[in-house]
């Protein structure tokens, strides 16, 4: 690994994303180059292939390097676990204080100085362990409370923004639609469209629902192949608000939602 020597090997890692193994989840994260969606270790897509595949320590580090988080797996729903200890402890009691909120008003060198060492230490730290700054750390961190709270329930836009420890709802929407390719509230929508499509089919076609999702497991393997149509690619780019030059196929998450796999 390139972060940090006592990291969990590629081949760790690897084996672990193959069997889909749950004691793995949190410790770290599958970037898919082919996609540039990155993954929890347990995520139940279809696997990619090992080639394709890059290995990070936090979901942080993979947003850095320019990966989004997949929309089934839900990265910001992975525990909290860095498998760290002796000197690393440091870096974990950092990550807890971020993920507090520590940097969401307060400034990196506040930080440092209640964990006792300097700025220029953390940085480091950070730089070996994390694979991020604790500012990105921090962003992550806050795109993902945010997230949790825009999957859980009906807040509106600007609660959802303070209470994920954006100082403003501009701030909140420009980090997410940075993230996420679209905005909170274009997500929410589609979200709330395809479970209304979900409940319409269950109450219409009591017992298809198994069918509905076949089909749509089915959608997203064409939308994997490497033919792809002009129209796909047309939809793609629009459904996202626009292509940021990243190449996404398929692993888009939304392209493979269904009632059986759209968080709840
Ligand atoms: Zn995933």
């Amino acid at each position: 690994m390139r972060y940090d020597p006592d990291m969990l090997s590629f081949d760790v890692c690897n084996a672990a994303r193959l069997r889909r193994d749950p004691r793995y989840d949190g410790r770290f994260f599958t970037a898919v180059k082919t996609t540039g969606i990155y993954c929890r270790p347990v995520c139940p897509a279809k696997q990619p292939l090992t080639r394709n595949v890059a290995y990070y320590p936090t979901a942080a580090a993979a947003e850095v390097a320019g990966f989004r988080p997949c929309l089934r797996c839900r990265p910001e729903t992975a525990p909290f676990c860095p498998a760290w200890n002796g000197t690393r402890s440091t870096v974990a009691r950092a990550m807890k204080l971020i993920d507090d909120g520590a940097l969401d008003e307060g400034s990196v060198v506040d930080l440092a100085m209640r964990l006792g060492i300097s700025s220029r230490h953390l940085a480091r730290l950070f730089a070996r362990h994390v694979g991020a700054t604790p500012r990105q750390l921090a962003k992550t961190l806050r795109v993902q409370r945010a997230k949790r709270l825009l999957d859980a329930g009906d807040d509106s836009m600007t609660d959802i923004a303070f209470q994920a420890g954006f100082g403003s709802l501009r701030r909140f929407n420009a980090a997410f639609a940075e993230l996420y390719g679209r905005s909170p509230s274009s997500l929410r929508a589609v979200r709330a469209r395809r479970t209304q499509r979900a409940a319409d089919d269950r109450s219409e076609k009591a017992g298809t629902e198994i069918e509905t999702v076949g089909q749509a497991e089915h959608e997203h393997e064409q939308r994997s192949s490497r033919k792809q149509s002009g129209l796909l690619d047309d939809e793609r780019t629009r459904r996202r608000g626009g292509n940021n030059g990243f190449l996404r196929n398929g692993h888009d998450g939304l392209s493979i939602m269904s009632s059986k796999n759209w968080p709840r």
